[in-house]
C-alpha cells in the first residue's frame, strides 16, 4: 500500500481525519459494491480522481464493464465479478454498498434475488465491515417511505409501505437493510452511514431500464411517443447524478449516521417531465398514456434540511441543466446501438 505522504503507520479501517489525499492523509482503499452500475461508476470516478484506491464488486446484473472501461488499466483500480449474496474477504477502509438493481423493471424481474441482495448482500458487507473495522455506507432509497402520507418526506417519517406488493422486494428489502445497518452499528459498533436516495438520473443509465427519465429520453431520441403511466399527475423529484455522488461522499466522511435524504426537492408531475424532455430533445414528440404499475407512489419530494445543516450539502444541478448532459450520452449510445443493428 502506498503512502501519499509521510503520515506514518496506519491500519485498515481507521479512516482517521478528513484530510484530502496529497495534503497529509494516506491513500484509502475503498470498496464500491455495484460499482459497474449507473451511480456506482460515477462514484468510482470521483474516488479515483481524488487519489484513492478503488475495488469494485459487481455481478453485472444491471451494471456494465463499459461504465468502468476508462479505469481498467489503472493500477489503483480493481474490478471483481462477485455476487454480494456470497461472503467475501477483503481488507479496506471504507465500503460504499450500492449493489442492488434500482429500476422497478429490474428489481421485479427476480424479486427473491432482489430480497437476497438487499438482506444477505447487506449482511455480508456489514460482516466484512465489522471484521476489518471499515466504515460502511448503505444506499437506501426514498421507496422506504412507500406511498407517503407525509409530504415532503422527512427522515423522521416511517413510511406507508405495502409489505406484500410487487415493489416490496425492493422497499421492504431496503428497510431491512437499514435495520441491519443500525443493528450492526448499535450491537457491533460498526461505523455506518445511511443515505435515502431519491430518483436520480444522468449519463450511463441503462438505455432500456424502464425508469421514467431514461424511457422518455430514449423515446424522444428514437422518435417514439413518450409513455406516460396512469394519468401522469403523480410526482417525483429528480436529482442529477453528480449531486448525489457529492452527497454520498459528504455523508461517508461526515460524523453523522443518518439516515439522510439525498435528493433534489424540485418536484415534477410525469406530464411536466415529459414537457421538459420535449423542450430539450424534440418539441414535436407525442405522448402516449399507458396503464400504471401496481402500488405506484402518488408523490415524492425530499425534505433535505437535515443534509443541508449536518452535511453542508445541497443539490446544485436543476433538471433543465442536467437533462442535456444525459441526452448527449444517450444520443451517442443509441447511435452506436443502431449502427450495431445495421440501421
Ligand atoms: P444500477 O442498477 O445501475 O446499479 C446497481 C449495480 O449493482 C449494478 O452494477 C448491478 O450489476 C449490481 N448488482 C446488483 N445486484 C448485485 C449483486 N447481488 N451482487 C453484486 N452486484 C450486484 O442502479 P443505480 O441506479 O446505480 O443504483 C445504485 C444504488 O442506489 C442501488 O442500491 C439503488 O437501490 C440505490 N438507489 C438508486 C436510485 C436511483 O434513482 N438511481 C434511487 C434510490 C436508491
Ligand atoms: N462476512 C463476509 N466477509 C467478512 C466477514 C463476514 O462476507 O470478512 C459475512 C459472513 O460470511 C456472514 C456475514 O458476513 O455471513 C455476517 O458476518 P458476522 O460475522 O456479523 O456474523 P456471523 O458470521 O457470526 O453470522
Ligand atoms: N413512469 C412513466 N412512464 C415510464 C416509466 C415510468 O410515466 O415510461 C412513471 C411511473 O409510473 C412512476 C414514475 O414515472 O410514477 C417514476 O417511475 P420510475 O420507474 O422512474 O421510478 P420510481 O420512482 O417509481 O422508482
Amino acid at each position: 500500500r502506498d503512502e501519499v505522504s509521510g503520515s506514518g503507520i496506519y491500519g485498515f479501517g481507521k479512516t482517521g481525519g478528513r484530510i484530502p489525499v496529497g495534503i497529509g492523509r494516506r491513500r484509502w482503499r475503498i470498496v464500491v459494491t455495484g460499482g459497474a452500475g449507473f451511480v456506482g461508476s460515477h462514484l468510482v470516478d470521483k474516488l479515483i480522481e481524488r487519489g484513492d484506491d478503488v475495488i469494485v464488486i459487481d455481478n453485472f446484473f444491471t451494471g456494465r464493464k463499459e461504465n468502468l472501461v476508462h479505469h481498467l488499466r489503472n493500477p489503483r483500480f480493481e474490478l471483481i465479478r462477485h455476487d454480494v449474496v456470497e461472503p467475501i474477504l477483503l481488507e479496506v477502509d471504507q465500503i460504499y454498498h450500492l449493489a442492488c438493481p434500482a429500476s422497478p423493471v429490474h428489481y421485479k424481474y427476480n424479486p427473491v434475488k432482489t430480497i437476497k441482495t438487499n438482506v444477505m448482500g447487506t449482511l455480508n458487507m456489514l460482516g466484512l465491515a465489522k471484521r476489518i473495522g471499515a466504515r460502511f455506507l448503505l444506499t437506501s432509497t426514498s421507496e422506504v417511505y412507500g406511498d407517503p402520507l407525509e409530504h415532503p418526506q422527512k427522515e423522521t417519517y416511517w413510511g406507508n409501505v405495502n409489505p406484500i406488493g410487487e415493489r416490496s422486494c425492493y422497499d421492504e428489502g431496503k428497510r431491512t437493510a437499514e435495520t441491519l445497518a443500525m443493528d450492526y452499528h448499535r450491537g457491533a459498533e460498526v461505523e455506518v452511514r445511511i443515505a435515502r436516495i431519491f430518483n436520480t438520473y444522468g449519463p450511463r443509465m441503462c438505455l432500456d431500464d424502464g425508469r421514467v427519465v431514461s424511457n422518455f429520453v430514449a423515446q424522444a431520441i428514437r422518435k417514439q411517443p413518450l409513455t406516460v403511466y396512469g394519468d401522469g399527475k403523480q410526482t417525483r423529484s429528480f436529482q442529477y447524478v453528480s449531486d448525489l455522488v457529492n452527497g454520498l461522499v459528504a455523508l461517508m466522511e461526515g460524523e453523522h449516521v443518518g439516515p439522510f435524504n439525498l435528493g433534489n426537492p424540485g418536484e415534477f408531475t410525469m406530464l411536466e417531465l415529459a414537457e421538459v424532455v420535449k423542450e430539450t430533445i424534440d418539441p414535436s414528440a407525442t405522448i402516449e398514456f399507458r396503464a400504471n404499475t401496481a402500488d405506484d407512489p402518488h408523490k415524492r419530494k425530499p425534505d433535505i434540511s437535515k443534509a443541508k445543516s449536518l452535511l453542508n450539502w445541497e443539490p446544485k444541478v436543476a433538471l433543465r441543466e442536467g437533462l442535456p448532459l444525459m441526452v448527449s450520452d444517450f444520443q451517442k449510445r443509441i447511435l452506436i446501438e443502431d449502427e450495431g443493428k445495421g440501421f
